[in-house]
């Protein structure tokens, strides 16, 4: 099994704290994030995800528009060039320790969110960010964390010496 992620989501699940669009949302979206946080293997989708699934029985939901589209290839960019592979449909990507302390250190910097502009979540994704990711719901695998304690630690540190 994989967990498929259309690009931009790479970025929203750095910041993910238990927030969303309605109840049904966040239910799929903890699921989400227990297997990510189990270290399942992401494949990168075109268009509507596994987050977005309980969106699209909506009305018009906006996970079809042109606007997340273009959103999708700003983050897809941008993720490519932080972690210097292929970003697109077919990608799959470890959610290892590794990559989630590289993705959120550079994400905190604000070198990876080009694809944040306009979004109505930004607020949040900025003070996530700033708290050093403590809520953050999808968290690194148990079989890596161990090891990168300590970085995690000298990452959060350095994270408030700068605020
Ligand atoms: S600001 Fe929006 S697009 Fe950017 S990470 Fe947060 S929810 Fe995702």
């Amino acid at each position: 099994m994989t967990v498929r992620l259309r690009a931009h989501h790479l970025l929203c699940m750095l910041t993910y704290v238990g927030k969303g669009y309605s109840p049904a949302f966040v239910d799929n979206y903890e699921a989400i994030a227990a297997r990510l946080s189990a270290g399942e293997e992401i494949e990168i989708v075109d268009g509507p995800d596994d987050i977005c699934a309980p969106l699209l029985s909506g009305a018009q939901p906006h996970c079809l528009g042109d606007g997340v589209a273009e959103r999708d290839r700003k983050a897809a960019e941008a993720v490519a060039a932080c972690l210097v592979m292929t970003v697109a449909a077919g990608t799959r990507v470890k959610p290892s320790g590794s990559l989630l302390l590289h993705l959120r250190r550079t994400f905190a910097e604000g070198d990876i969110r080009t694809a944040c502009s306009g979004c109505e979540w930004s607020g949040l994704c900025d003070a996530v960010a700033a708290d050093g990711y403590a809520n953050a719901r999808i968290a690194m695998a148990a079989t890596d964390e161990a090891g990168h304690r300590q970085g995690h630690l000298q990452y959060r540190l350095s994270t408030r010496c700068q605020t």
